[in-house]
């Protein structure tokens, strides 16, 4: 196989940035899809970026699911991505909360937003190139771990994610940073 090409990464957060925030949702017919979600996740594809989603899911460590449960429902996201040409290269999620886990995924305190352990994990076994690479979340604890990953962290607030994160696309290319 090639050997990967080295690429900017858009890191997305996923509960209030591809789907609506409905709370531990770990099921697909939990999943009511932000506007724009599949045409953002082509556009950044189209524009030469990874794409990764990076979230939080303490329903594990309080007990609401496990991690099948997540990696089942991130597998039917990136099919039904797949039904509109789009793509999520890659995913991470972090089980631990520190209030009520047991001790099974305290391994993964890193992993949790704010702090940045999931960004960097992705950033050691994809070819990212940092420049041009930022992070859309709707929390501010996505910022910070944004920021200690050393990429910018765009605060999405609701509307259709595929005009905000093609108004990024279009500003980076604005000032050169893309081609
Ligand atoms: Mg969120």
């Amino acid at each position: 196989m090639a050997p990967r090409p080295r690429r900017p990464a858009a890191f997305l957060d996923r509960d209030g940035v591809l789907n609506e925030d409905v709370g531990y949702a770990h099921q697909p017919d939990q999943i009511r899809w932000i506007e724009g979600a599949f045409e953002a996740v082509r556009s950044l594809n189209e524009a030469g970026y990874y794409v990764f989603v990076v979230t939080n899911q303490a329903g594990i460590s309080r007990g609401y699911y496990n991690g099948q449960h997540v990696e089942s429902l991130h597998r039917w996201m990136n099919d039904r991505m797949g039904e509109f040409d789009a793509r999520i290269d890659d995913f991470r999620y972090s089980p631990f909360h520190p209030e009520f886990d047991d001790g099974t995924h305290a391994h993964l305190a890193h992993w949790r937003k704010p702090e940045p352990g999931m960004i960097l994990d992705l950033m050691e076994h994809w070819p990212i190139k940092k420049t041009g690479s930022f992070l859309v979340g709707d929390r501010e604890s996505d910022m910070v771990a944004a920021k200690a990953s050393g990429i910018p962290g765009h605060l999405f607030s609701g509307g259709n994610i595929a005009n905000f994160i093609n108004r990024e696309i279009t500003q980076l290319r604005d000032l050169k940073v893309l081609k």
